[in-house]
């Protein structure tokens, strides 16, 4: 034991030595953290989670996925079944759309982050009810803390007047950004309602157009 400890001393010394010659004197803090991990101590919380009756349906609870550092955050509405069978978000047949999306921005699924407001797939995929979103929420405010995005889009009604606060018809809250807690919030249509209302994709592509205009200020 002494000894590992004493090896583990003289190569971490002799790390920051060659740090050193290399004119690096100083360690920003955020730097030593391992990459993602925290996202996945929520993972293994949200996996025993039980503070809505959602854990009784469930089969896997969905975290979510995507690049631990996005700039852009999709928040949906909750695993749908498709979801609930492998974990992942946005996988089923909205998901493809989704993605469809993600690609037509120039984008690709790994350097956003995608999300829904609750974690667990509500018994028919009804939608998640206002105590199980409060039960939710804090998980969704702890992703955003870790990733520190700085626009989200809002799929859909739920996550819209969620993180907004409102009541407000999506219809009124789509096209422009929500300035919300240092961040910019785009609430647009759900996918899955732009499956079942394909003329109601363009007003979509207005939306992910003015993310795209803000996302390449920012990079
Ligand atoms: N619908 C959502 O809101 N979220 C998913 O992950 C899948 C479908
Ligand atoms: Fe916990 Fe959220 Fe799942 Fe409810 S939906 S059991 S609060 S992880």
């Amino acid at each position: 034991m002494q000894g590992e400890l004493q090896q583990i001393y003289r190569s971490l010394k002799a790390y920051l030595k060659h740090l050193q010659l290399l004119g690096i004197t100083s360690l920003p803090r955020g730097e030593l953290k391992e990459e993602g991990g925290n996202l996945e101590e929520i993972r293994l919380r949200v996996q025993g989670c039980k503070a809505c009756r959602l854990y009784t349906t469930r089969r896997n609870p969905v975290l979510g996925e995507g690049n631990p550092h996005a700039i852009l955050v999709f928040v949906g509405e909750a695993p749908g079944g498709e979801e609930d069978l492998q974990g992942r978000p946005f996988v089923g047949k909205a998901g493809e759309l989704l993605t469809r999306i993600i690609q037509a921005m120039g984008l690709q699924r790994e350097e956003v982050y995608i999300t829904n407001i609750v974690k667990c797939r509500p018994p028919g995929n009804r939608n998640p009810r206002p105590d199980e979103i409060e039960a939710c929420l804090p998980y969704l405010f702890e992703q955003f803390e870790i990733i520190r995005p700085k626009i989200i889009c809002a799929l859909g009604s739920i996550a819209a007047q969620t993180l907004l606060g409102t009541k407000e018809k999506i219809t009124s809250l789509r096209g422009r950004f929500h300035p919300w807690k240092g961040m910019l919030v785009m609430p647009t249509y759900h996918p899955a309602f732009l499956l079942r209302n394909p003329q109601f994709k363009r007003d979509v592509w207005e939306d992910v157009k003015m993310i795209m205009e803000e996302y390449k200020k920012l990079t």
